[in-house]
């Protein structure tokens, strides 16, 4: 195994051929504090979902194969090289038929709510393509699951969620070809079709890459990109407050609805649910009638016009 290249299964799924190169070859790679830290709260917090698991009624083998808790690693060997494995454990549930082949995945808020939205196919594809290369290094040692699934921890509010799908033949078949193709190439490749521009923002390899997307382009301007981590966790905070605030709307509408139906229509003022008490205010208020003001003294509107500059922090999603 020592002499061929090695390729990790929690890789597999990245958009971009020539990182992958990078990685089974050895390449210095730059990895952010940050990034290494969200990695060891993953890890630190596993045994903790697990044992959330148990409590929950789930049977869970970390260790299929001889019933340790120890976790397992595995490979599957292709032409080349191996796709190193590491699944993270089993789960079956009396209530459920068969068994489950999850990885632990601990995520921010939007992240979560994506997963739960789309599933893990469509929001997190290297998820996965990860499983699938667990089950088929399973599969060769005889160790047979029923189905694939993510088992997220979202790290806002510590809500669980399990996602769980079928095995997929021409999903572990396209991994596998495309492995092997990683394998073989003897000088750095293009990015490959599945390359997305966002991959060289946190790119580990960008130090070494020619192709590395400095720019991306917004409407007709180019748009210059930055390393400083400090302005990226900025921006990333502004993109995930934004979040919050359309799903805080979303459930704040959705409350309201039942509120409406149940309490103000029944003409009730005010209840107490718990320690909280919600008391429904009348607000009359006046607002000046701007479209139809200017329409009729268009030239007083533009008498009293005062110009005044503010900033609006416009966020755009590239591709
Ligand atoms: S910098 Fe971009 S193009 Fe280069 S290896 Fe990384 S992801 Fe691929």
């Amino acid at each position: 195994m020592d002499n061929y290249k090695i390729l990790r299964a929690s890789r597999i799924g990245h958009p971009c051929n020539r990182n992958l190169f990078y990685f089974v070859n050895g390449s210095e790679e730059n990895t952010t504090e940050k990034s290494s830290r969200i990695f060891d709260i993953g890890k630190a917090l596993e045994p903790v979902i697990i044992s959330w698991l148990r409590s929950d009624g789930w049977h869970v083998k970390r260790n299929p194969i001889d019933g340790t808790n120890n976790s397992l690693s595995l490979g599957v060997e292709v032409n080349g090289g191996v796709i190193s494995a590491h699944p993270d454990c089993v789960i079956s549930h009396h209530e459920l038929d068969g068994n489950i082949l999850v990885d632990i995945k601990t995520m921010n808020d939007r992240a979560f709510r994506t997963l739960k939205r789309d599933g893990t196919k469509k929001s997190h594809p290297q998820y996965f393509a990860q499983v699938h290369l667990y089950a088929e290094a399973l599969r060769r040692i005889q160790v047979s699951v029923s189905k694939l699934g993510i088992v997220a921890m979202n790290k806002n509010t510590s809500e669980l969620f399990i996602d769980t799908f079928d095995f997929e033949q021409d999903t572990l078949d396209t991994l596998l070809t495309r492995a092997e193709k990683i394998f073989s190439f003897s000088d750095a490749p293009e990015q490959g079709e599945h390359f997305e521009n966002w991959c060289c923002q946190y790119c580990g390899y960008a130090h070494l890459c020619e192709l590395a997307k400095k720019d991306t382009a917004v409407g007709s301007e180019d748009v210059p990109t930055t390393d400083k981590q400090e302005v990226i966790d900025a921006v990333e905070l502004l993109s995930e407050s934004r979040d919050m605030e359309k799903a805080a709307k979303e459930l704040s509408d959705e409350a309201k609805v039942v509120i409406d139906r149940e309490i103000r229509q029944q003409g009730i003022k005010s209840v107490r649910v718990g320690n909280l008490v919600l008391v429904l205010n009348e607000i009359k208020s006046s607002r000046l009638d701007t479209t139809a003001l200017k329409k009729a003294h268009p030239e007083i509107v533009q008498e009293f016009m005062k110009q005044s500059s503010s900033v609006r922090y416009d966020l755009k999603e590239v591709a």
